[in-house]
């Protein structure tokens, strides 16, 4: 469980907020971008382009497991979007879970044969 830098309170990844201190959690910028981005997807949870910039946020954020979460709906509607796979494939290698991510860097390359990134990733 995170805890707040300022009274040491623990909070968890969802709260921008401490609610003990009221200390902003995490930067203005990344904050802002996850607000933004929950903000368009309260008025319309089908825009694909706000969940997959709540998924990048989190990715700053180093909310992992929220980003994770955010960028297999992306996949799940728009299965032929490469970065959206790409992007998984990196969160995947970082939390260990390396046949995922190797999965992921696959799909990239039959949907963009020459996407380097994926090709580099995939070759080490
Ligand atoms: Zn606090």
């Amino acid at each position: 469980m995170p805890k707040c830098s300022s009274c040491g309170a623990e909070v968890t990844e969802e709260m921008s907020f401490c609610p003990s201190c009221n200390a902003s959690l995490r930067s203005d910028a990344i904050t802002s971008m996850i607000e933004d981005a929950r903000r368009a997807l309260n008025m319309n949870p089908n825009d694909l382009a706000a969940r997959y910039n709540l998924a990048l946020a989190y990715k700053l954020a180093g909310m992992t497991e929220l980003a994770v979460n955010e960028l297999v709906r992306v996949s799940e509607a728009q299965p032929d979007f490469a970065d959206v796979h790409y992007e998984l494939g990196v969160l995947y290698l970082k939390t260990g879970r390396v046949e995922e991510a190797k999965g992921c860097f696959r799909r990239v390359l039959e949907l963009e044969p020459e996407h380097p990134r994926a090709r580099k990733a995939l070759e080490g």
